[in-house]
């Protein structure tokens, strides 16, 4: 199959050249040896930079900066114009590819192709958007504006469970902006990055710009190289937050700039007054969706006690008509955890979690009989707020259910974990949903009533607090993370008068 849909990608085995990745069909030194979570069958084996190639490929990016930058951004937008278009004509097969690399449903997949499209034509629209401010100067026949430069070479880190739709974030609004972006995919899901810019690789060399995409691969020894380079002034890492305080710190050390997408434990509190049925779909798509392998998962459940009964129930009646199996068939929810060291963290947090008092209300089991050892269910447990492990982040569809008796214990909690990433709350008391989203409420990057924790759209900008790390990408005015401010006094006045009134008279 996957020779099938790297072929109808036209995608060739490539053992020479630095800029687009490399993966050959043969085993070498130096590979990531790539097998799909969803039946162990060898996909390709992808070779790992080497230290040398790194470094040409940030010189390389670096003199294609120096070209970028010159070109307007509406031509440059031109250009991204033609990236979203190829990627249309390639959804279908793209999507496959990340499925049976990754292992998340078909309709994710597209999804997640389809994000990548969306964030396009916002970057062609933004290319004539990059608007800076203009003030009024205190001194006469002067005038004041701000502008805004691109930066130069983007090192962009991505985590395994969005293949490729953070990096197209990053990168078609650093490219907008006259960046040019080095993109170090995950060890765990490169032949998705390798796929991408081998699509897009004729649309820039026809341009006459060809590296102002590309790709370094291997894992975390060549993502700190990245890190490392004083060429390079912007890191944008997604992934774990232990990820995360080793990046920011080497970044700090040379004082590069770091955007930083880390983790999340998301919570969706339901209030007596919530509409159930909604609530119930919006927890099982947020909690088990993606096998729980989402930065936006819904993990902690914050349920009134006057409707926990009602709403486990239907959860419970939910979750059983979930079926899990090969991500390709679209009847399938659900598919496997991507690796087996996840699948021993799901055993481990739940072991845990009991040992602490928790009780199991669905699930907790391995799904034995299915194509590989990762497919896991989908599992609800219910706990305290007293208990330790529902504060940590376990990458698996584990969601722990907390009774509790008023909004503001609820807010409480949601606020009481060290990640700030999502947050979501079902209720139709407007008071109730006004405080929440109150200063006095979330305290967490993204905040949705009556809609579940995941599944955020590009036009917003997307990030979390605390130890999330602060980052925003892809809408709003998130573009502004790609670029450097410059302010600019223009004096047209015969006379040079000093602002607050100082006087030096020469
Ligand atoms: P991970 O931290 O293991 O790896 C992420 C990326 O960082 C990989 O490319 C990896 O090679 C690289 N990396 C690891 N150590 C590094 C180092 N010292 N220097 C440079 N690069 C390094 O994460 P993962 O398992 O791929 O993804 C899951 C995590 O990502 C979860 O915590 C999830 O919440 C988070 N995530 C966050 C967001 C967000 O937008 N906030 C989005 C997706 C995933």
């Amino acid at each position: 199959m996957i020779n099938q849909i790297l072929s109808s990608l036209a995608i060739e085995a490539n053992n020479s050249g630095t800029y687009l990745g490399r993966w050959s069909n043969e085993g070498s030194a130096g590979h990531l040896n790539l097998v799909s979570p969803i039946n162990s069958a060898a996909l390709a084996n992808v070779l790992i930079s080497t230290a040398s190639e790194i470094e040409l490929t940030v010189e390389q990016s670096h003199e294609q900066f120096l070209k970028w930058k010159l070109l307007p951004a509406p031509r440059r937008g031109e250009i991204i114009r033609q990236v979203g278009n190829l990627f249309r004509e390639k959804k279908s097969d793209l999507a496959k590819l990340i499925t049976v690399e990754m292992g998340k449903p078909l309709s994710e997949s597209e999804g997640e192709v389809q994000e990548l499209i969306d964030i396009c034509d916002f970057a062609v629209g933004l290319s004539r958007m990059l608007y800076g401010l203009s003030m009024h100067s205190e001194r006469p026949n002067h005038r004041m504006y701000e502008q805004w430069h691109p930066l130069g070479v983007i090192g962009v880190i991505t985590a395994f469970n969005f293949p490729v739709a953070v990096w197209a974030w990053n990168a078609m609004i650093a490219a907008v902006c006259g960046n040019t972006v080095i993109w170090k995919a995950s060890e765990k899901t490169p032949l998705a990055a390798v796929a991408c810019l081998k699509i897009i690789e004729p649309i820039f060399a026809k341009a006459g710009f060809p590296g102002v995409f590309s790709l370094v691969t291997g894992g975390a020894t060549v993502g700190e190289k990245l890190c490392k380079d004083s060429r390079v002034p912007l890191i944008s890492a997604t992934g774990s937050t232990a990820m995360g305080r080793k990046v920011g710190m080497l970044a700090a050390e040379r004082f590069a700039r770091s955007l930083l997408e880390l983790g999340g434990n998301n919570a969706i509190i339901v209030l007596e007054d919530a509409d159930l049925e909604l609530a119930a779909r919006g927890i099982a798509f947020g909690a088990a969706g993606t096998t729980g392998q989402r930065c936006t998962t819904t993990r902690r459940l914050l349920v009134h006690r006057s409707v926990y009964d009602k709403l486990v129930s239907r959860l419970k009646v939910i979750y059983s008509g979930i079926q899990i199996g090969d991500p390709i068939d679209r009847s399938n929810l659900i598919g496997p955890l991507i690796d087996q060291p996840a699948v021993d963290k799901f055993l481990d947090a739940i072991k845990r979690s009991l040992a602490e008092g928790g009780s199991i209300i669905s699930g907790g089991n391995l799904t034995p009989g299915k194509p590989s050892a990762l497919f896991v269910e989908p599992t609800i447990i219910l706990a305290s707020k007293t208990h330790s492990v529902p504060k940590e982040e376990t990458f698996a569809p584990i969601l722990y259910v907390i009774p509790v008796d008023t909004l503001e214990e609820a807010i409480e909690i949601n606020n009481s974990v060290v990640h700030g990433l999502s947050s979501a709350i079902f209720s139709n008391n407007l008071r109730a949903t006004e405080l929440f989203l109150s200063a006095s409420g979330s305290d967490c990057g993204i905040a949705n009533v009556n809609i579940g924790t995941s599944g955020a759209e590009i036009g917003g900008a997307f990030g979390g607090e605390k130890e999330t790390g602060g980052g925003r990408e892809a809408g709003s005015d998130s573009w502004k993370a790609y670029m450097r401010r410059q302010t600019s006094t223009i004096n047209y006045g015969l006379d040079l008068p000093l602002a607050q009134g100082v006087v030096f008279k020469v």
